[in-house]
This record gives C-alpha cells, structure tokens and sequence, in this order.
C-alpha cells in the first residue's frame, strides 16, 4: 500500500505556549517500502506517525491529506485505517497469555466481520510460528524476555493484516545484541509478508541498516530522504552528516592555500577567509612524520581496540574537541600505537557547509 502525506502540519497548544512540532511534512513512500524514521527526540516522529495512523489529527487548516494507496484517509478514524502498531511501551495485556494476546484483534471485531473461533486458532498459531514463539504460546507476558515481548506485540499487530505497519522505537528498550538480531527478523518480516512500514528511530545504525530509504528529520522538518548510502555519503546539510555519525572539526583561518589552527597546517585549495573542515573519523590517516602538505600534530589520548577497527582519541592544544580516528588493526600494530604517543594525522578527505550547500574534497595524497 503506497502512503501519500501531503502538507502535514502539526502544532500543539499547551496553556499559553504554541509549539511547532511538524512543519509541513510531504512524503510519498512506494508500496511495500520500509522506511527509516530517523531524528533526534524532539523532532516530531512520533507526532508524524501518530498523524497516520489518526491518533492525531494535522493541523486543520493547513490543507494536510493522507492517502492509502488512492483512497483518501484523512478523516478515517484509526480503526478503519487498517494500520498494525508496534510502539516501545505498547505494554501487552498481563493478564492474557501470549496466544490471547495475539488472538484479542480478532476477537474484539464486530461480529459480522470476525473470524470463526477455529480459523483465529489457525490464524494465530501462524503468526506465532512466523515470529518463532509457537513453544510459548501459554506463556504469560511476565515469564518472556523484553525481545520475545516484542515478538508478541509484532505479531499482535499483523493478526489484523494490516496494510501498513507503523513502528516506533520498537526495540529502544532492549539490549543491543537483542535489537540486532530483532532487527533483521522484522526485515525478513516485512518482505515476506509485503506490507509498508514506517520505522522511527534515533537510532542511526538501525536506521541504516534497516530502511530501504531514511527520513532524516529534525525540528520537525525532513531534511533528506534517501537510501542509507546516499544519505550517508551524500548528505544535504550539516545536520545531516553530524547526525550520521561521529565528527571531526578543524577550524582556522585560510590565507594563500594554507589553513592555519594553532600550531596545525593544512594545504587548502580554498579562497581566503575563516574555514570549517569536517571528517570522519576513518577519513583521519595516522603517521609518523608530517608531509608537505599537512602537519597537524596530535597526542593519543586513548585506544580502544576492540571491534573490527581500533579506536584512537586524540587531543592537541590546537583542537577545541578531541579527535576520533578509527585505524585498522594492521596500521595499529604498525605504528605500535601507544597512549602518550606523538603522531601526525593527515586528512585523507574532508567536508564542508557553507550555509546548506555541502562540498567535499579528496586532497592529494600524501
Ligand atoms: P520525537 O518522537 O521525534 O521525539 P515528538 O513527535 O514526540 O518527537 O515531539 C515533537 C515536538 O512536539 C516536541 O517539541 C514535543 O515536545 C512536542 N509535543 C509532542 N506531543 C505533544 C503534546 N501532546 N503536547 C504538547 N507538545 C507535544
Ligand atoms: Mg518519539
């Protein structure tokens, strides 16, 4: 089912403050998409996903409309919707064991539409094989995990077969090796059964990792919309990239291709004038001696080599914030990285915003 947002606007009144928690957000999400709600809290996701599913209503003069596919829900109330929720505390029912839980949509549907009490017996012990909890299914919520909570409260949500799926921060409350394999068995999910899914996260891994393509929202704005991989290699503005991962600045001032911060140089094919460069941190080459073109030295303040890459903080009275640099672990042992040490980083590449626009240059290597 494809979903049409058109000039969704949100503001909520609380006493005598307005505050603005979407700006009008238009999006179109193809049928059988999953898609990546990812911003920090505050930037209007949830309040996004509670607009489609009509827990919430848009602003009302703000011409908002919400298609389905061609069909107009905008004024739909949620139940006719035929939406599934999975929310962080979307707590089950304690009372009810695992089956019942799953069972109770069904049960509660007006009669001329309910199933047979044998076909929602079917239905569920399905739905309950496909998130692998059939052992447990006169278990009571109190005696599972948090993830095999969360594979009920999946499950619960498709025994109504929804057309769209709306997620948020399912897995916030779990731990991470838990949330990473939940991860993949929703993706699984959802292109073997073929609904539309909205994800929200924080999360920028998850979101990557998951989504076919991320919403990067912030301020209640979405500033890009992509895959994973052009929002992360092409990201429009500066919130993005600081959003998708660790950052590294360098500040100076640049006079005849050479930008100058403290005691750090740095050549630049860039006009004169107060500069911002951004790294990541494996895009910051570790060696011995300086080059011609780049004598930025550093100190190691700590290693963390656990992982697929070693971890380098580095600190130097030029910096304001420490720098990460991410080494691979034959570079780590080569250069026999130790606290205390005294290196030089090289920018192997770097970025810049001026204003919205976003530049990035490979500098010649060293
Ligand atoms: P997120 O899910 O990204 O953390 P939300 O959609 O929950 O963000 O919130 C967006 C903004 O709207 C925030 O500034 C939040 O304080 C505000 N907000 C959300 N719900 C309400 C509400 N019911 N009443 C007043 N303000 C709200
Ligand atoms: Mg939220």
């Amino acid at each position: 089912m494809s979903i049409r947002l058109h000039n969704i606007g949100k503001h909520f009144e609380t006493g005598r403050q307005r505050t603005r928690a979407l700006e009008p957000v238009n999006l179109d999400i193809h049928d059988g998409e999953l898609i990546g709600l990812l911003g920090p809290s505050g930037s209007g996701k949830t309040t996004l996903l509670r607009i489609i599913a009509g827990l919430e209503t848009a602003d009302p003069d703000s011409g908002a409309r919400i298609l389905f596919g061609d069909r107009d829900v905008t004024d739909l109330h949620v139940r006719d919707r035929r939406i599934g929720f999975v929310f962080q505390h979307y707590a089950l029912f304690r009372h009810m064991t695992v089956f019942d839980n799953v069972a109770f949509g069904l049960t509660v549907m007006p009669r001329k539409h309910r199933p047979s009490a044998g076909e929602i017996r079917v239905r569920v012990h399905r739905l309950l094989e496909m998130v692998q909890l059939e052992q447990l299914a006169n278990r009571y919520p109190a005696q599972l995990s948090g993830g095999q909570q969360q594979r009920v409260s999946l499950a619960r949500a498709l025994a109504l077969r929804p057309d769209v799926l709306l997620l948020d921060e399912p897995f916030g409350a779990l731990d991470a090796k838990v949330r990473q394999e939940l991860r993949r068995w929703l993706r699984h999910l959802h292109d073997e059964l073929g609904f539309t899914s909205l994800f929200v996260t924080h999360d920028q891994e998850e979101a990557l990792e998951l989504s076919d393509r991320v919403a990067v929202m912030s301020n209640g704005r979405i500033e890009q919309i992509d895959t994973p991989e052009a929002v992360y290699r092409e990201p429009a503005n500066r919130f993005v990239f600081e959003f998708l991962g660790d950052v590294n600045h360098l500040e100076g001032e640049v006079r005849d291709g050479v930008l100058t911060c403290g005691e750090a140089r740095l050549s630049v094919e860039l006009p004169d004038g107060p500069e911002e460069l951004l790294l990541r941190p494996h895009e910051v080459h570790l060696v011995d001696t300086p080059t011609p073109e780049a004598r930025l030295p550093v100190t190691v303040t700590a290693i963390s080599p656990v992982g697929a890459e070693v971890r380098v903080e580095l600190a130097a009275d030029w910096l304001g914030e420490p720098w990460l640099a991410t080494v691979r672990h034959a570079d780590y042992e080569h250069l026999d990285l130790q606290r205390g040490q005294r290196l030089y980083a090289i920018p192997r590449r770097w970025r810049r915003f001026s204003g919205h626009v976003s530049q990035q240059r490979q500098p010649t290597p060293a």
